[in-house]
C-alpha cells in the first residue's frame, strides 16, 4: 500500500510518501512558514533528486495542494496521478480519553476530534487543519489519525494521575497522557529488533530529544511511564517549554506580568526551555558553541538539560526495577555527543558506560555507543515516526485488529 503521511503544525507540514509494503520512503519534504513571508517547500526523492517551492502556499489548503502536485510532477514526483494514493496517515498529537487507537477519519469522528481540540490548543487545531485539506483534495481515498498519545495508553493509574481532587479526572479527563508516542514505539522496537531479543523480556528507557524533549520507560513492550502529561509542556526542559515546574512559579510570574490565562500558557510554552536560561536561542547547536565560547548561561541551559534527563533516567531504572537498553533519538539525541555524554557520564553504579569514542563520532545512524562491558546498552537510532504512521494506517484501512 502506498501511504502519504502529513505532520502538519502551525506553520510548517512535514510530509512523506511510503511504500509500506516495502516500508520505503519514495520521498518526503518539509513547508515551512506558512502563512508568514518566505513560505518554502523543500522536498527530496528516494534517488536523492531535489527541488524547492515557494509559490502560492499562503495556508493548510494550498500546502496540501503543492503537495499532490508535486508527488505527480514528472520531474520530481514518484506517481503519475493521484489515484494511487491508496490512504493519507496523519499524525494528531492529542486524544484525550476518546480516541485509545489509531482511527479511520469518517465524519462522527471529524465531529470528534473537534472535542479533542482543548486538549491541545497550540497542536490540535494545526493537525485539523491538515485533516480538512487532505480530505477535500483527495475525495474517496481513505485518511486514518494516529495519535502522539496511543503508545501510552497502558499507563498504569498511578503514574497518569496528578494530585487533584478525583472529579477532575472523572469529569474533566484531566491526567497524564504522554506524547511522542510514535517515536518512542518506533525507537524502543526497532532497538530490540537490532539486538535480535523479544521486546517482551527488555526493560528500554527511550529518550526522544529535540525541540520537544520526552523520556519514557517501556516495560515489555508497554510504556508504563513518560515525562510529558496532560499536555506536551510537563518533563524535560525543551527548547521554549519549561519542563516541570513548581505550579507556584505560574501563579508568582503571571502575577507580576499581569498574564492573561492564554499569555501565561504562551509564556511557558515558548519563552522558557533552554532559550528561556540562555538568553539566546532554542537551537541546541547554537547553545554547545556558545557554551564552548565560555558563555555562562548557555552552559547552565545545557547543564539543566542533561541534570534533570539524568535524573529521569535513574527514575525510571527505579520504575521499572532495572534497564537493559537506553536509546537516544531526535535531533539532540541523534547528534549530540556532548549532551549524551552529559547526561550519562558518573552513571557506572547503575551499569552505564559510553563508548567515549562511538559517542563522539555517531550521528544519526543506528549504532550502540555503550562500552563493550556496559551492563546496559546504550544506542542512538534515528526517528522515524513517519513509519509507523504509514504502517498503522495501512492496518487500519486493510481492517486488520
Ligand atoms: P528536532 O525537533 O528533533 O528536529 O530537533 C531539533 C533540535 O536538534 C535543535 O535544538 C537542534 O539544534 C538539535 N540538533 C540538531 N543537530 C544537532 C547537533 N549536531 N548537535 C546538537 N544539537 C543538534
Amino acid at each position: 500500500m502506498k501511504v502519504l503521511t502529513i505532520n502538519s503544525g502551525s506553520s510548517s507540514v512535514k510530509y512523506q510518501f511510503i511504500d509500506t509494503d516495502t516500508k520505503q520512503s519514495l520521498c518526503k519534504g518539509l513547508i515551512e512558514r506558512i502563512g508568514i513571508s518566505g513560505t518554502n517547500l523543500t522536498h527530496k526523492r528516494h534517488d536523492g533528486i531535489k527541488t524547492k517551492a515557494s509559490d502560492n502556499i499562503t495556508d493548510h489548503e494550498s500546502t496540501i495542494e503543492q503537495i499532490l502536485k508535486i508527488l505527480v510532477n514528472p520531474k520530481y514526483g514518484v506517481i503519475s496521478d493521484l489515484k494511487e494514493i491508496d490512504a493519507v496517515g496523519h499524525r494528531l498529537v492529542h486524544a484525550g480519553e476518546k480516541f485509545k487507537h489509531s482511527v479511520l477519519i469518517d465524519e462522527e469522528v471529524r465531529e470528534e476530534l473537534y472535542e479533542c481540540i482543548e486538549y491541545a490548543p497550540l497542536h490540535n487545531p494545526a493537525n485539523i487543519k491538515g485533516i480538512e485539506a487532505s480530505l477535500d483534495k483527495l475525495p474517496g481515498t481513505p485518511n486514518v489519525g494516529v495519535f502522539d498519545t496511543t503508545f501510552h495508553v497502558n499507563m498504569p493509574d498511578y503514574a497518569y494521575m496528578y494530585g487533584i481532587p478525583y472529579n477532575y479526572y472523572k469529569n474533566h479527563s484531566i491526567r497524564r497522557y504522554g506524547f511522542h508516542g510514535t517515536s518512542h514505539y518506533y525507537v524502543s522496537h526497532r532497538a530490540a529488533e537490532i539486538l535480535g531479543e523479544d521486546i517482551k523480556s527488555l526493560k528500554i528507557i527511550t529518550c526522544h530529544l529535540g525541540n520537544g524533549s520526552s523520556i519514557a520507560a517501556v516495560k515489555g513492550s508497554v510504556s508504563v511511564d513518560t515525562s510529558m502529561g496532560f499536555t506536551p509542556l510537563e518533563g524535560l526542559l525543551m527548547g521554549t517549554r519549561c519542563g516541570d515546574i513548581d505550579p507556584g512559579v505560574i501563579f508568582t510570574i503571571a502575577g507580576k506580568e499581569n498574564f492573561t490565562i492564554d499569555q501565561a500558557n504562551n509564556f511557558f510554552n515558548k519563552q522558557c526551555g533552554v532559550q528561556g536560561i540562555s538568553g539566546l536561542t532554542n537551537d541546541m547547536r547554537e547553545i554547545e558553541a556558545e557554551a564552548e565560547n565560555g558563555n555562562y548561561r548557555a552552559l547552565l541551559a545545557l547543564k539543566v538539560f542533561s541534570y534533570r534527563l539524568k535524573k529521569y533516567i535513574a527514575a525510571y531504572i527505579g520504575v521499572m526495577n532495572g534497564v537493559d537498553v537506553i536509546v537516544f533519538t531526535g535531533g539532540i539525541g541523534e547528534n549530540s555527543d556532548v549532551v549524551r555524554n552529559m547526561t550519562l557520564g558518573n552513571m557506572d553504579a547503575l551499569g552505564i558506560k559510553l563508548d567515549v569514542k562511538k559517542n563522539k563520532t555517531t550521528r544519526s545512524s543506528e549504532t550502540t555507543i555503550s562500552a563493550g562491558d556496559s551492563p546496559v546498552k546504550v544506542m542512538v537510532i534515528p526517528a522515524n515516526e513517519e513509519l509507523v504512521i504509514a504502517m498503522e494506517t495501512s492496518r487500519i484501512v486493510m481492517g486488520k485488529e
